[in-house]
C-alpha cells in the first residue's frame, strides 16, 4: 500500500529520515509531501526542502517527493495513498496529532492514520532545534543528513557574514 508522509521538513531531520526508511520497508511506497504554507516563514523553499529529500532518500526505492497545499486528505487521494504516516516523539506530539487524525477521518473515512514511535535516539529531534543549534554555530552533522548540514551552514554563515562597505 501506498503511504503519505506529510510534514513541513523545514528542513528534513534525521528523525524524519528514520521514520521514511521505516515506512518504506513497511508500506513498499511512500509518498514524501511538503507543505507549502504560505502563512508560515520558512527557512528553506519548498524546492530546496523537496531536493534536500531526494538526496537523502536516494538509497531507498518507492520514494516519492511532492509539494502539496490545502487538506492532507486531498493530497492523500491525488497521490492514491491509503494512509498518512506521522511520527510520535513524546507525550507532548499526541495531543495536536490525534487531533488532526481525527479531523482527517472525519473528512475522509477510509483514510487512516498511523504513528509511528520516534527512534529513541532521535525522539530529541524537531527541525526547529536544529535550526536553532545551526543558527548559533553548534555542531549539527549528528542530527541531519549531509546536504541539510551544508544547506543550514550556507544559510546561517551567509545571514552572519557583515556586510561588505
Ligand atoms: P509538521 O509541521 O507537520 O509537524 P514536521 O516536519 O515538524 O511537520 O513533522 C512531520 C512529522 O514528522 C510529524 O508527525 C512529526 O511528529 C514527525 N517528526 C518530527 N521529528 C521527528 C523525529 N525526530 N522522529 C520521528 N518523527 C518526527
Amino acid at each position: 500500500m501506498r503511504a503519505l508522509y506529510p510534514g513541513s521538513f523545514d528542513p528534513l531531520t534525521n528523525g524524519h529520515l528514520d521514520l521514511i526508511e521505516r515506512a518504506s520497508s513497511l508500506f513498499g511506497e511512500v509518498v514524501v509531501a511538503v507543505l507549502c504554507n504560505p502563512n508560515k516563514k520558512a527557512a528553506f523553499s519548498v524546492e530546496q526542502r523537496i531536493s534536500q529529500i531526494r538526496t537523502a532518500t536516494a538509497h531507498l526505492e518507492g520514494i516519492d517527493v511532492v509539494s502539496f497545499d490545502g487538506l492532507t486528505v486531498h493530497c492523500a487521494a491525488t497521490h492514491d495513498a491509503g494512509l498518512i504516516i506521522r511520527g510520535l516523539r513524546a507525550m507532548s506530539d499526541f495531543e495536536y496529532e490525534l487531533q488532526i487524525a481525527n479531523t482527517n477521518r472525519s473528512l475522509a473515512t477510509e483514510l487512516e492514520t498511523i504513528f509511528m514511535a520516534a527512534s529513541a535516539h532521535h525522539s530529541f529531534l524537531s527541525s526547529s532545534v536544529v535550526k536553532e543549534v545551526a543558527r548559533f554555530g553548534g555542531p549539527i552533522d549528528h542530527m541531519v543528513p549531509a546536504k541539510v548540514a551544508e544547506d543550514l551552514n550556507r544559510l546561517f554563515n551567509s545571514a552572519l557574514t557583515p556586510l561588505q562597505p
